[in-house]
């Protein structure tokens, strides 16, 4: 069993490179209202298209030491960065998912989660461009491993977990529109979803983890002046980041809690 998990780890791993690198065009393009398909990458300062061995993830940055071939032009840190952070989050799902039919389901979730994280960090939006073929396709995925492992309850409790989320969000955002976007809110039904099919455990601790980490953060970011008391924080990645916190960890999480927590 651990010589499958860690192969399954591997192999997600590796595929998680190249999605990072497909992420990488989502992330540029799809605020900018351009077409995923073509035309093909090329640098934004002079518009030369890459070559195939200049579009290998993460060692290509490297190698041209993070230039462009042509102009020279530095080529952000991000790019390496987004697929290094894919991949490693698709291995941990791979090992977290190595014997579940939900593994597809969450790796799909972890890529989403990346590309909304970034763009939501440079330009404040969650594109439903990308949140609405993300529901589309966790909903079905899930839908597919629950039939496989004969558990419709877990769906159930998904879909269930979505519209709870989805209404607590949509609640808060009432009271405090500029503390919450509807974005946000429409980022919740995805995250309910996923930690739904799970357990509620997963569900509350996940949701409130990414309230900790935005607090967190927001307050270290203040002290240090990094950002005005008035200035916008986007909450999308920190979310995200709770909700992969229990995605990945959920179950020795959930368990302590119930052990020692009260
Ligand atoms: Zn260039």
């Amino acid at each position: 069993m651990p010589v499958v998990t860690a192969l399954v780890a591997a192999i997600s791993g590796v595929y998680g490179l190249v999605i990072g690198s497909f992420l990488n065009v989502v992330i540029w393009r799809v605020p900018r209202h351009e077409s995923l398909v073509t035309p093909r990458s090329h640098c934004p300062a002079c518009g030369t298209q890459l070559a195939n061995r200049d579009n290998i993830p993460v060692l290509s940055w490297v190698l041209l030491r993070g230039r462009c071939r042509s102009c020279g032009t530095a080529i952000s840190v991000r790019y390496p960065f987004v697929e290094l952070l894919t991949s490693v989050l698709f291995a941990a799902v791979g090992a977290r998912f190595a014997h579940s039919w939900a593994l597809p389901a969450y790796l799909v979730l972890a890529g989403a989660l990346v590309a909304l994280s970034a763009i939501d960090l440079e330009h404040y939006i969650l594109p439903n461009r990308i949140l609405y073929p993300t529901d589309g396709a966790v909903l079905v995925l899930l839908a597919v491993a629950s039939g496989a492992e004969h558990d419709w309850g877990a769906f159930a409790r998904a879909v269930i977990a979505g519209a709870v989320a989805f209404a607590i969000f949509f609640t808060i955002h009432l009271v405090s529109p500029r503390g919450m976007g509807f974005g946000d809110v429409r980022l919740s039904f995805l995250l309910g979803l996923a930690l739904g099919w799970l357990g509620w455990g997963e569900v509350a601790g996940g949701l409130f983890a990414g309230f900790l980490y935005g607090a967190v953060v927001g307050v270290v970011l203040i002290a240090v002046k990094v950002r005005g008391r008035k200035q916008q924080i986007p909450f999308g990645p920190f979310l995200a980041a709770g909700a992969m916190t229990f995605v990945l960890f959920g179950e020795p999480l959930v368990d302590w809690y119930r052990h020692f927590g009260r």
